[in-house]
């Protein structure tokens, strides 16, 4: 079973860009920094700050708890309140499905009592990190567990012939754009935090029940609009909604691959083809993203080019997963009627 994942991740712009938009975001990113209390201390550390990092509890005393990326951050650091030290190793405006591991990367794991991924084969930069981690108390929380992994592909598009995409081998792993599944995603966090940490048990269990309760009505209000356009059909650039489209009755139908140069007529072509093939309704791209092709391979299928998110990157206050996935409903509802 393949997936392919990443349609827009081809353009060459947008991965020239990228480290340039890392740094901003790094720099910018002080959410993430300040709950970092070793970030800065690589050559001269007090003794202090050796004993924290040979123990492996954060200098607050609070439980350390590090991880992959933002969605993950998010549904994390909702049930860990201020309860514990929460960290993220992919920052927002990188790309999770190519991550490289840096060393910063590893010496946070070494330090951590906690991480937390998203699991289903996403994060494949973590198998090699981990190990060299070498840390024996670390717990690993794996949010996507019990969750049954969508086989089924949207069928690719392929506008051109290129480098083989990166594959996804344990089914597609983006389950958190479904409200119902991060649910599960946040219970999963919320045991396994308790597992970690049983004092702060309560808070965990209180945390985890307010932030389900929004998952719950955000769940509701995406029933009852969708249900006004059944089977909407569309197609996207990056293979992140299926799971939301099974929930709702939407149809992910195809998944176009953009070329790094140009569209050639016969790419052009094909992808007219899907559109009629699949009586396509909408056309997603992702927000942030301005791409000269995507907007004129709109404008040859007739259809608007409007931005769907998958959540990979934007802002890190765990309020931003409902403000987002309301703008996508109501993307989606303008889109489908
Ligand atoms: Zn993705």
């Amino acid at each position: 079973m393949i997936v392919n994942c990443r349609g827009l991740r081809t353009s060459r712009q947008r991965s020239d860009i990228l480290p340039i938009i890392a740094l901003l975001m790094l720099s910018m990113a002080t959410g993430c920094s300040q709950s970092n209390p070793n970030q800065g201390r690589t050559s001269q550390q007090s003794p202090q700050a050796q004993e924290a990092a040979s123990t492996p509890r954060a200098q607050s005393g609070k439980t350390k708890v590090v991880t992959t990326f933002l969605p993950i951050y998010l549904f994390t650091k909702a049930v860990a309140g201020n309860i514990a030290d929460v960290e993220i190793l992919v920052p927002p405006g990188t790309e999770v499905h190519e991550y490289q591991a840096t060393p910063e990367n590893v010496k946070a794991i070494a330090t951590t009592n906690v991480l937390v991924k998203n699991g289903l084969g996403l994060e494949v930069f973590l198998e090699n990190t981990v190990k060299n981690a070498q840390n024996s108390k670390l717990t690993e929380i794996d949010a996507s567990k019990g969750i049954k992994p969508l086989n089924e592909i949207s069928p690719v598009v392929k506008t051109t012939q290129q480098e083989k995409d990166h594959e996804h081998t344990q089914g597609n792993p983006h389950v958190w754009l479904d409200p119902v599944l991060a649910k599960q995603q946040v219970t999963n966090i919320r045991d396994g935090l308790i597992a970690a940490d049983p004092v702060n048990k309560a808070t965990y269990e209180a945390n985890a029940a307010a932030y389900i309760k929004e998952l719950e009505s955000l769940n509701s209000e995406f029933q009852q609009t969708l249900q006004k356009t059944p089977s909407c059909t569309f197609i996207t650039f990056h293979d992140a909604f299926p799971y939301l489209a099974k929930r709702y009755n939407l149809k992910q139908v195809a998944v176009v691959q953009i070329p790094e140069d140009q569209l050639s007529p016969t790419d052009v072509q094909n992808a007219v083809n899907a559109v009629k093939k699949y009586k396509v309704k909408a056309l997603f791209s992702e927000p942030g993203v301005d791409n000269k092709l995507l907007v004129s391979l709109s404008k040859d299928l007739k259809l608007t080019l409007r931005p769907l998110d998958s959540l990979e990157t934007g802002e890190t206050d765990p309020q931003h997963y409902f403000q987002a996935m309301k703008s996508n409903l109501q993307t989606l509802q303008t889109a489908c009627k």
